[in-house]
């Protein structure tokens, strides 16, 4: 699928950007919270290089912009956790925290982007405190974060919070489509909403969002049984399914909670509408809380199959008591 470029704002963040740019205030400790896959990265980046920036325009053609360009800018930073970890280690923040300290090498402040940031362990975390707290005069230190809530409150308390919520549906087709995506609704869907994860999914997740759709409709009316259910998903790439079950839940969430999209023609949004119609909101939210935490569990042979079995043992459940 061919890229945008990745210095263009998404449309769905013009009015966020225009915003922020215009901020004679902006925090100098940013907490950038939303769903995975809607943008947030690619606007930290490019704040960061509104902030180095000579022209302080992210012009794309000074030195400095240059530099970002090239992915070699000497005042940029960024940490996050490194594949097969789950945790940002004390070690990563204390070399930030250091790099924070030097003088600016082009004269126009340092930039300090921290992805996962909830992913931080908690020496980490509270090593961070006092650049956050504190910190030095020209610096700006952007935290990009999935799941606000899990990060330190001391963390969250020093940082102004920006919020990116899922854009809407319309706006997520638009880019697909120009993103050339061969099934934009279908991706859309099945990435939650998020136009970013749904231009990163490929044939084999689409089929696997699509069985896992058809799954939850069957148990849901009767015509499947949770544990046979269970039987047939518990041989799939597991941390696959369960990302593709969460989204999906993700936006059959968003579409009970905003009614406009009732009326919409798009036989995907009608699909999880009706998966949903009736049923407890509290308990879907539940039920999606587990499958998040349940993602860590599917290492085991043995407990992915528990781990099936109550995912579809509770859909059943929560199907039955339908009001
Ligand atoms: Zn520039």
């Amino acid at each position: 699928m061919p890229s945008l470029p990745a210095s263009e704002i998404l449309p769905w963040h013009r009015q966020l950007w225009d915003v922020l740019a215009a901020s004679p205030r902006l925090g100098h400790a940013l907490l950038l919270a939303g769903p995975p896959g809607v943008g947030k990265t690619r606007f930290a980046a490019a704040l960061g290089q509104r902030l180095l920036c000579a022209a302080g325009t992210a012009c794309g053609r000074c030195h400095s912009c240059r530099l970002l360009a090239a992915d070699n800018h000497p005042d940029l930073a960024r940490c996050g956790p490194v594949a097969g970890k789950t945790e940002i280690p004390i070690d990563d923040v204390r070399e930030l925290t250091a790099f924070l300290t030097l003088a600016s090498h082009l004269g126009h402040g340092r930039v300090v982007i921290i992805e996962e940031a909830e992913r931080l362990s908690r020496a980490a975390a509270n090593a961070l405190l006092k650049s956050l707290e504190e910190p030095p005069a020209g610096t700006h230190l952007l935290l990009i974060s999935h799941a606000p809530g899990r990060l330190l409150p001391t963390v969250r308390s020093r940082c102004q919070r920006v919020d990116f919520p899922v854009p809407a549906r319309e706006d997520g087709l638009a880019y697909l489509q120009r993103a050339g995506c061969a099934h934009p609704a279908a991706a859309l869907t099945l990435a939650g909403g998020a136009p970013l994860r749904a231009a990163a999914l490929t044939a084999a997740d689409l089929q696997i969002g699509e069985g896992l759709l058809k799954a939850l409709e069957e148990v849901r009316c009767g015509h499947l049984d949770a544990l046979a259910a269970a039987e047939e998903w518990h041989k799939i790439d597991g941390d696959k399914a369960f990302a593709n079950l969460a989204g999906l839940l993700a936006h059959a969430v968003q579409d009970t909670m905003t009614a406009s999209s009732r009326d919409t023609a798009d036989p995907q949004v009608q699909r999880l509408h009706k998966l949903v119609i009736g049923l407890d909101l509290r308990q879907i939210f539940c039920f999606w809380d587990k499958i998040l935490d349940d993602r860590g569990l599917l290492d085991a042979p043995l407990d992915r199959r528990l781990v099936w079995d109550e995912v579809f043992l509770t859909w059943q459940r929560m199907s039955s008591q339908t009001t």
